[in-house]
């Protein structure tokens, strides 16, 4: 079986260890969302694609979701004691040690995609990793702050400001110029079916979905979805922030909406949110519902094991 799955950071991560408990002998290639991307120290750092590869990689910090477990932050404090920020983003310094890779790797010419193969190299993922695209593209944040109308790159606004001053804006720079990287539109094509994980709608699915050709390419596959949204609120993170910002309630059902039954084949809702099942804004949609909390790499799998069964039944 052929399977590929968009994803952001954490919430995409979690699914996708559970995803490889439930099919172990499942063929899986992940495209990454690199709007995250930023340079802090004039390191290249990915949030998203670095949170995949240590967490399938077992490297993650458990408690954190992101980052490398068991840090120590010398680095950090050392550029502190120069006065160097962003004092707000904490990198440690294991995970330096990937972005002074990443970062070299790149000045030497070599596209993310095959910077991403080499570092997963050591961690054996058990997926291809793939980041969405090689071109740059940057999800900045148009707000208002100090009284006047400021964008900002989406880290500070996510991390600095907690994403608690409202954004009036969401933007993808650079992702209507971007190309897929190699093997996306492949993977895409070739898989028996696609999954969405519970990732931000917004900054990770939806920055993936900019990119000019995989929302095609998707219209033309099974896609299967998992909501993010339980009960009316984000499981962890400020996602209602982002919905907020794009005129979308934050709800499953106005989630799997926002999607749309063209590219949306099946959406899994937490029992909680069951009566969205018969939603008619979700007509062309199968609607199932079953706990979505992945309190566990078990409970995990099950809710991939549930995303994989909907998808073989409703497999164009
Ligand atoms: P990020 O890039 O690290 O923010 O991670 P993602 O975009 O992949 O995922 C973030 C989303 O994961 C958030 O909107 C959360 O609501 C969702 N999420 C986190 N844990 C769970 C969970 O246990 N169940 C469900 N259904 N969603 C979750
Ligand atoms: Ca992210």
């Amino acid at each position: 079986m052929r399977i590929t799955v968009l994803a952001g950071g954490v919430g995409a991560a979690r699914f996708l260890r559970g995803l490889r408990a439930a099919v172990p002998a499942a063929d899986v290639t992940v495209i990454g969302n690199t709007g995250d991307d930023f340079t802090p120290f004039g390191l290249h750092v990915s949030p998203d694609l670095d949170t995949v590869m240590y967490t399938l990689g077992g490297g993650i910090s458990e408690e954190q979701g992101w980052g490398r477990a068991a840090e120590s932050h010398t680095v950090l404090a050392e550029l502190a004691a120069y006065g160097a920020g962003p004092g707000w983003f904490g990198l440690g310094d294991k995970d330096i040690a990937t972005h002074i890779l990443r970062t070299q790797w790149l000045a030497a010419g070599q596209p993310l995609s095959a910077v991403t193969r080499r570092l997963c190299e050591r961690w054996q993922p058990g997926v291809t990793l793939l980041p969405m695209s090689d071109d740059l593209v940057r999800t900045h944040v148009t707000l208002e702050l100090d009284g006047r109308p400021q964008t900002l790159h989406f880290q500070e606004w996510w991390v600095r400001l907690h994403a608690a001053v409202p954004a009036s804006r969401i933007e993808a720079v650079g992702a209507s110029e971007a190309s897929p990287a190699p093997g996306v539109l492949e993977a895409i094509a070739a898989a028996d079916f696609v999954l969405f994980p519970p990732s931000n709608p917004v900054v990770s699915i939806g920055v993936i979905l900019a990119v000019p050709g995989i929302a095609d390419a998707l219209r033309d596959q099974t896609v299967v979805g998992v909501s993010p949204i339980i009960g009316g609120a984000p499981v962890r993170g400020m996602a209602d922030a982002c919905l907020t910002a794009i005129g979308v309630q934050t709800s499953a059902a106005a989630v799997a909406a926002h999607y749309g039954a063209e590219l949306l084949d099946g959406w899994l809702v937490d029992d909680q949110d069951k009566d969205v099942v018969d939603a008619p804004e979700l007509a062309g949609i199968a609607v199932r519902s079953r706990p979505l909390y992945m309190t566990s790499v078990a409970a995990a799998a099950e809710i991939a094991r549930a995303a994989v069964d909907l998808a073989l039944e409703v497999r164009r």
